[in-house]
């Protein structure tokens, strides 16, 4: 019996594979029916104009919500689109884009009705990802006063997304990879917006760059400043062998000649 269960439950899963195999023999038709150089373009490299940094929940597609095809966006997406600066996978994702693709607009995408941030509000343990979600509880930390003035609680969980989102564009400018960005040529542009699952709507919380780290700098801002090593002076010798080698400081030689004829 258990064998046979076994068995439906491989056809379940074989069928699943199907239909994503299918779906993209249908996609690929398509896409060379509107355009028969689409592909052969894609292949030759990418430039999109955005990063994406977003939620991994499944009713938050990154390329469906923008109206962006392959090519145009560069993605990063993780529980409750977080910004975590010991975060080695988004901080290489943000580098690339950054220094590398050279991404002119950079998005973190939150969404109302975040099942992280949710968690991250309620009083309870849920696992390895409690660790994960204390971010966002730093972030109610920080906005304790303002969230206990919102007597409803799902209004109250609708506006910790979007504080959310603004401390996770925050600590976009607190790195060195967009501070040094800033002092480029090209600077992107941040941005903070919030996706509305019931409605399908994209709100700009008009967080961008120049009001990311507003009255913070002095506290996040990092300037690169040479190192100037300072001048080495040789020790004395300490032993016979060492002395034969020994030059001691140079001298400058016009120096040394005014030096005699002053004696
Ligand atoms: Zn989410």
């Amino acid at each position: 019996m258990a064998h046979s269960a076994s068995n439906a439950q491989q056809a379940i899963i074989t069928d699943g594979i199907q239909d994503i195999l299918a779906n993209n023999r249908q996609w690929v038709a398509t896409k060379n029916a509107e355009d028969p150089e689409f592909f052969k373009r894609l292949a030759t490299g990418q430039q999109p104009r955005y990063l994406f940094i977003g939620c991994s929940d499944s009713r938050v597609p990154a390329s469906g919500i923008t109206g962006t095809g392959p090519g145009e966006m560069f993605v990063h997406r993780n529980i409750a689109n977080m910004v975590v600066h010991t975060d080695l996978n988004l901080l290489s994702v943000l580098q690339y884009a950054v220094e590398v693709l050279g991404v002119q607009d950079i998005l973190v995408v939150g969404h109302y009705g975040c099942g992280g941030v949710a968690a991250a509000a309620a009083n309870k343990q849920y696992g390895l990802i409690d660790n994960w979600l204390v971010n966002i509880r730093d972030v109610v930390r920080l906005h304790e006063a303002e969230l206990l003035g919102v007597k409803d609680e799902p209004q109250r969980l609708r506006r910790l997304v979007e504080l959310n989102v603004i401390e996770q564009v925050r600590n976009l400018a607190k790195t060195n990879i967009i501070q040094n960005a800033m002092r480029g040529d090209k600077p992107p542009r941040l941005h903070g917006l919030v996706y509305d699952i019931a409605d399908g709507v994209l709100k700009d919380l008009q967080v961008d760059d120049s009001t990311a780290l507003r009255g913070l700098a002095h506290i996040y801002g990092t300037e690169v400043k040479p190192l100037v090593a300072a001048p080495r002076v040789p020790e004395p010798p300490t032993t016979e062998e060492e002395s034969s080698h020994y030059k001691g400081p140079q001298q400058d030689p016009s120096q040394v000649e005014a030096a005699a004829a002053t004696a």
